[in-house]
């Protein structure tokens, strides 16, 4: 039987590529570029690097059966499009909480505690002797929480937050029943949640209502002690917003697994701040989690691919 052509954003690595390799063909996103006789026949699309695949890209795949994402977040496929076209859509939620929750923890505590400014000052010339007033930061123990979107991975921060002895707030569109019992977090409305939090971390999906959630007037009521970690999606944060509120001392600072676009310009004002800490969307990278989400990747293409219920399927 011949391979399931399917196109890929990025190329794959050789673990991921053999998890699928008996039953597929990879081929290129510069085919669509290209125009590509053979686009007619592509089964299957693997976004892999979050390519943004609309309704008119779609169209071009008249044989496609399923769009597998790697990843939980799906911001970048238009999913009434796909919805419309019959086509479903899968990801992987659940096997990377730990591992983002883990990465929310180390900016905090990176943030927080100046790991990333005191990294390159006792590499260079200036660290010439101990100095006790030098780098004093805010204490992330005993200090309070606020996290927009106690779902699955914000679930797993509250969990990390315990350790810490942290009170914990959080917000989402309702209250989550057993949050108050199970993590001792109580629900509050997002502007004293805003107003309390010495560390507000955002877990909420990006989506039409989140665009743009955390902007001037949100950050203006933050604590101006208060460090905003982003580690959901760029684009639920105003840039400029954030760039005035770190030079204006609106808060202390902020640290960014994800930003939009992705990667900023290198040029970005943001880019020169110290009072932010910044990585490249490194939440769920480590090589665990990245085997797991490939299983779930692959399992969910070759479901599609032969018309059979996708194991994890994205519903709108
Ligand atoms: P989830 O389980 O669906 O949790 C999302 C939470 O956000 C839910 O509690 C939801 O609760 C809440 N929410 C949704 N819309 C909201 C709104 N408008 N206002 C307030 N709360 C809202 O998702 P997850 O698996 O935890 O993942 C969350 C996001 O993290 C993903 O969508 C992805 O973008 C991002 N992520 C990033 C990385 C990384 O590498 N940095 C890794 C994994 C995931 P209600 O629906 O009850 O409001």
């Amino acid at each position: 039987m011949s391979k399931a052509l399917v196109l890929v954003d990025i190329p794959l690595p050789s673990f991921l590529q053999e998890m699928i390799g008996a039953q597929c063909e990879t081929c290129p996103w510069d085919w669509l570029q290209a125009n590509h006789l053979k686009l007619s026949q592509v089964k299957g699309v693997y976004t892999y690097g979050h390519a943004a695949v609309d309704g008119p890209l779609m169209d071009r795949l008249p044989a496609l059966k399923v769009i597998s994402n790697f990843g939980v977040g799906v911001d970048h496929i238009d999913l009434a499009a796909a919805s419309l076209r019959n086509i479903p859509i899968g990801n992987t939620p659940g096997v990377l909480d730990g591992a983002t929750a883990d990465l929310t923890m180390a900016l905090i505590l990176a943030a927080a505690r100046n790991i990333v400014i005191g990294d390159r000052f006792a590499r260079g010339p200036d660290f010439v002797h101990y100095d006790p007033s030098h780098l004093l930061g805010s204490e992330v123990f005993g200090s309070t929480l606020g996290i927009i979107g106690l779902g699955r991975i914000g679930r797993q921060v509250a969990r990390r937050a315990i350790g810490f002895e942290m009170r914990i707030l959080y917000h989402s569109r309702r209250p989550v029943p057993d949050a108050e019992g199970v993590l001792g977090a109580k629900y509050v409305p997002l502007d004293d949640l805003l107003a309390e939090s010495h560390f507000v971390t955002l877990n909420v999906p990006l989506t039409p209502e989140t665009a743009g959630l955390i902007g001037e007037s949100r950050l203006r009521k933050m604590r101006p002690d208060a460090i905003l970690i982003n580690v959901a999606r760029g684009a639920i944060v105003d840039h400029a917003a954030l760039y005035h509120a770190l030079t204006e001392k609106w808060i202390a600072g902020a640290a960014l697994d994800v930003t939009d676009p992705e990667p900023l310009p290198r040029d970005h004002p943001l880019l020169r701040l110290k009072n932010l800490v910044i990585t490249p969307h490194l939440g769920s990278a480590t090589w665990r989690t990245r085997r797991r989400m490939g299983e779930m990747t692959a399992a969910n293409l070759i479901a599609g691919l032969n018309g059979q219920a996708l194991p994890h399927q994205v519903r709108n």
